[in-house]
């Protein structure tokens, strides 16, 4: 069984080791040694990266027999390293001193939330960017994470021992766990001094003060339980670096003081809303005026008024808004269309009108786009469609084979009309 030398000395990063066995793992060469500072994947704590020898330490895995496989990258078969072997090993610091800062916070930062707010944490990720701990209540106080995370704070500041030992089943009575531990026999105990005790295998910094800020960056309900996502240390001054870099542009382009932003981006967006509202509502008034000029030169026939138009570059709403806006006068037939890349068409008569503008769009449609690419349909009174590319002499003739074939139809009927 392989000696676990993290469990003793967290802050071995180099160290010599024999290999037992070589073996393959999912395609990829895997070693066995006879001792390790490689942590593997458990307990929620991420696995250690690093080298064994000129390979790259890519995983690192327990088995169900209790096994740590060290699976390897970057290795020929015939530079691997075989059994009997003596390899120099290093892992990789910067990653796992992330790893214990972070977890070394979480078991703070958990017990903080206990004597905060009463609150059990129910499940725990430590994740390359961000860690979650997970608390059974779908309403947190709205001033306990602030008070836990002063809480976890201050434990740092502190600089208390972070302390593991292992005790069997008689003595565990005397330690107030902050959770039943998943296995029984001799557990292993990490104590934040004084303050709280977890069963746990991973590895840890040897005092709060390396721990750094605690800080949670986000809450989330989900279902009956509340996420909390929070960094620590290196991670934690990251994202103040970034987010302090993010505030000082944004307090030159809002001409702001450093506490004042919020403000000011609140008052940025009342003012575009504003000027969204009245936008609106000139082109409101912009287009019923449009539509009262397309109105005066519109085309009698029969007792039908036509208004047929080919704009150059329309935005369909504007469109809609003004062929619903002519549809409102009496007996009338609006044709209207705008050329572009994504050409449209929108077809609309009166209620006392005669003509199926869905079946007029068809053969328009036919007329942007022979093969069929173009798209739409609609209702008797009201019909759009397009999606093609069309310049305003297509968009023209589509409006103008909508209107022959209406005149066609609108004949027929009054034909059979004038014969009943
Ligand atoms: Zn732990």
């Amino acid at each position: 069984m392989t000696l676990r030398l993290y469990r003793s000395d967290p802050y071995l990063a180099s160290f010599r080791s024999r290999v037992v066995a070589r073996l393959t793992y999912k395609g990829a060469p895997a070693l066995i040694l006879d001792q390790t500072a490689f942590y593997p994947e458990a307990g929620g704590q991420p696995h250690d990266t690093g080298t064994i020898g000129s390979a790259r330490v890519v995983d690192v895995i327990e088995d169900a027999q209790g096994a740590i496989l060290h699976i390897l990258d970057g290795v020929n078969a015939g530079d691997c390293p075989q059994p009997g072997d003596e390899v120099a090993c290093c892992i990789d610091w910067a990653r796992r001193f992330d790893h214990m800062q972070q977890h070394s916070g979480q078991h703070i930062l958990s017990q903080a939330f206990v004597r905060v707010a009463g609150l059990d944490t129910v499940a725990v990720h430590i994740g390359q960017t961000d860690c979650t701990i997970d608390l059974p209540t779908a309403a947190l106080m709205p001033d306990a994470i602030e008070r836990a995370e002063r809480e976890a704070n201050a434990i740092v500041m502190e600089d208390r021992p972070v302390l593991a030992y292992e005790v069997g089943d008689a003595d565990l009575a005397t330690i107030p766990l902050r959770r039943p531990p998943k296995v029984s026999g001799t557990i292993r105990i990490v104590e934040v001094k004084d303050y709280d005790w977890s069963a746990c295998g991973g590895t840890h910094v040897r005092s709060t003060a390396q721990i750094g800020l605690i800080k949670i960056i986000k809450a989330e309900r989900r279902g009956a339980e509340t996420r909390l996502t929070f960094r620590c240390g290196g991670r934690a001054f990251d994202d103040y670096v970034r987010l302090s870099a993010a505030t000082a542009r944004l307090m030159e382009a809002l001409s702001a003081g450093r506490y004042d932003v919020e403000q000011a981006v609140q008052r940025l967006i009342t003012e575009v809303q504003a000027g969204r509202k009245a936008l609106q509502e000139a082109q409101a008034r912009l287009i019923a005026y449009e539509a009262a000029q397309l109105l005066a030169g519109a085309v009698r026939d029969g007792d039908q008024l036509w208004v047929t138009q080919a704009f150059a570059k329309r935005e369909p709403a504007e469109l809609r808004g003004m062929a619903k806006e002519l549809s409102r006068a009496s007996r009338v037939v609006v044709l209207l269309g705008a050329s572009g890349d994504q050409a449209q068409l929108v077809f609309a008569r009166a209620s006392d009108a005669a003509g199926d503008m869905s079946e007029a769009l068809r053969r328009a449609l036919a007329v942007l786009s022979p093969e069929g690419a173009a798209k739409g349909g609609g209702a008797p009174a009201f019909a759009q469609g397009g999606g093609v590319a069309a310049d305003l002499a297509q968009v023209q003739a589509a409006i103008a084979a909508a209107r022959a074939w209406l005149n066609d139809q609108l004949r027929a009927t009054s034909v059979s009309a004038d014969k009943s």
